[in-house]
């Protein structure tokens, strides 16, 4: 009896509480709250320890990103693109030599161990056919490089993500779109792991339209005083 009264005394804050679920800000504040933040703070502080400011807008991070790798570092930026990108469907990494092999190899254990390609810097293209081709500039060698992709890496209709060390003017990665366009493939997502958001190349991308997730984006950067900042 006790129970009964218990539970018809209850019922109407069940309801309300239910209800109050299907209510839209609240339900909104829930998805805001389970949406994972794109910036790593791990990867911040190592710019700002050990990264330095060149002139002409390069930050150097060759003592663990791009020359000394740091793989520790490298697996927690594959994590957390696995969580970013979680529940796309990923059959292959498509990336850049060479900074974008090893980063992209230590994040494919994060999806799955697929296959990672990258595209190479080609001295002069064999036109046989059996290759995807494209021309890039590059922002730090000031000049334009054939790039190639073999035709039996990528396969029509392949689900791809892909991966870079950087994100500049955008060039490197447009050139990656466009290899993928020759060869049929889906564009899940853009995994970067530094994006310098004072160069337009990953806003140009996102309104494009597609989802690009950064590690750390650099607001501003000073080669006077070495200071990075982050947005
Ligand atoms: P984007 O094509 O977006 O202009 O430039 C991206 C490419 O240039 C990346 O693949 C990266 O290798 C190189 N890059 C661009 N900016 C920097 C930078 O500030 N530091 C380093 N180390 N590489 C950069």
């Amino acid at each position: 009896m006790l129970t009964i009264i218990m539970k018809r005394a209850f019922e109407p804050v069940f309801v309300i509480t239910l209800k109050m679920c299907r209510w839209k800000p609240f339900s909104q504040g829930l998805k805001r709250k389970r949406k994972v933040k794109s910036g790593m703070k791990e990867l911040e502080e190592r710019i700002a320890k050990d990264g330095t400011v060149k002139a002409g807008g390069v930050l150097k991070v060759d003592s663990f990103l791009n020359h000394q790798c740091d793989i520790t570092l490298f697996d927690h930026m594959g994590a957390q693109w696995a969580r970013l990108f979680a529940g796309k469907q990923v059959d292959k990494i498509l990336t850049i030599e060479a900074s974008g092999i090893g980063i992209a190899c230590v994040a494919a254990q994060h999806f799955n161990n697929v296959p990672v390609v990258f595209a190479k810097k080609a001295q002069s293209i064999n036109l046989d056919g059996a290759q995807y081709s494209t021309k890039i500039y590059s922002f730090t060698k000031q000049k334009t490089f054939d790039v190639i992709v073999g035709k039996r890496f990528l396969n029509r209709g392949e689900h791809v993500l892909l991966i870079d060390d950087f994100m500049a003017n955008g060039k490197a990665m447009q050139g990656l779109i466009e290899i993928c366009e020759q060869a049929g493939v889906i564009i899940e997502g853009i995994g970067i792991a530094i994006e310098k958001g004072f160069q337009d190349g990953g806003n140009k991308l996102r309104e494009a339209g597609y989802d690009l997730q950064s590690l750390a984006i650099v607001k501003s950067m000073d080669p006077e005083t070495g200071k990075v900042e982050f947005a």
